[in-house]
């Protein structure tokens, strides 16, 4: 299978999340070659294909309208049978109109491959769907942190310059960054996180108790946040925070993907949970099989202690 891979530049800086793109590349046995608006004089994929450049300071940097002109140029040299893009506001933004201008099927915020197939989340991930396409083009968006590389590759691409007068209406003025009260996570060295298995409200604070007796803050899962049993910006996740504290606690959180991406880069994991084969505990350190309801308070006494 021919794939094209959509790599991201964002504010001067190329995105690792490309190796995302590769290793789903690798898991399709597909042969690749890659896009990327960036400055050709600065940092480029190691990928050991054909990288399409375009120059960001020609094309922009966030432009969907003119980098969709391109991406038809580089689809009509390539043939890919598959486009793949990170689901990001990049891959939201540019993927579907893609998929309209080549009448191609889409596939979006696929989180593994099974059998060849795609699965992706359904019913706010609540299910999961496997799907095959049968279109002669398919557009991918991959869930981040769904995919790495075991080995990131050391190659460097063979560049191939874009060129052309592709034109938007729209052109990107600036990045404004969210309005962030209160806490700030991503300072955090210890965050102690609170999900579904919390139970209820009144068990928020088991949770932020923990956290203040380690000397660290408290998180949560996006049920928890949904339940407005915490602010949104404690939410960690691929629609929170992503956070790398040295300790991370996840009380009650069963590990989907979406959660795993905003945390799986803290350098220590705990994780408390009734269920022993709750998926938390494929990146977690120390596994404790219990009911936090039972072993929070009891932490939090011993710390205190200390
Ligand atoms: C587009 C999209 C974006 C998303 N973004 C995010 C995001 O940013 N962040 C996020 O977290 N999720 C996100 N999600 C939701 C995600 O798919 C999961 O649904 C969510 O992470 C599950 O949260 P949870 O682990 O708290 O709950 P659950 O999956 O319900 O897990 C609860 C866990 O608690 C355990 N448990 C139950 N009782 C106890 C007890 N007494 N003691 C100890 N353990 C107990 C259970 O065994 C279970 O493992 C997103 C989903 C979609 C579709």
């Amino acid at each position: 299978m021919k794939m094209l891979l959509i790599a991201e530049y964002r504010q001067g800086q190329l995105l690792d999340s490309y190796t995302e793109l590769q290793a789903f590349a690798e898991m399709m046995g597909a042969q690749s070659a890659m896009f990327l608006t960036a400055s050709g004089t600065g940092e480029l994929p190691k990928f050991p294909g054909k990288l399409y450049l375009a120059e960001v300071a020609e094309f922009g940097e966030y432009n969907p309208e003119v980098h969709k002109q391109l991406l038809l140029e580089v689809v009509a040299k390539e043939q890919p049978e598959m486009i793949v893009f990170c689901h990001s506001s990049y891959g939201w933004d540019l993927a579907p109109r893609l998929a309209v201008s080549l009448k191609a099927a889409q596939i979006s915020e696929v989180v593994a491959v099974e059998d060849g197939a795609l699965v992706a989340p359904a019913c706010n991930g609540k299910l999961r769907r496997t799907l095959k396409s049968k279109g002669k083009i398919t557009i991918v968006t991959l869930q981040a942190g769904a995919f790495s590389l075991a080995e990131p590759a050391a190659d460097t691409p063979t560049v191939i310059p874009i060129t052309g007068d592709s034109q938007g209406k729209v052109r990107l003025l600036s990045y404004e960054k969210a309005e962030q009260g209160g806490v700030d996570l991503a300072k955090a060295e210890v965050i102690v996180s609170a999900g579904r298995g919390v139970g209820k409200p009144e068990n928020i604070a088991l949770v932020a108790g923990l956290a203040k007796a380690l000397g660290g803050e408290y998180g949560a899962s996006r049920p928890v946040v949904d339940a407005l049993w915490v602010e949104h910006n404690r939410q960690v996740g691929t629609t929170g925070l992503t956070v790398s504290p040295k300790l991370y606690v996840a009380c009650g959180i069963s590990g989907a993907v979406q959660h795993l991406a905003g945390m799986k880069k803290s350098d220590f994991v705990v994780a408390i949970n009734t269920d022993k084969d709750a998926p938390i505990g494929d990146v977690a350190d120390v596994f404790a099989v219990a009911d936090l309801k039972q072993l929070l308070p009891v932490l939090t006494e011993k710390l205190q202690a200390l």
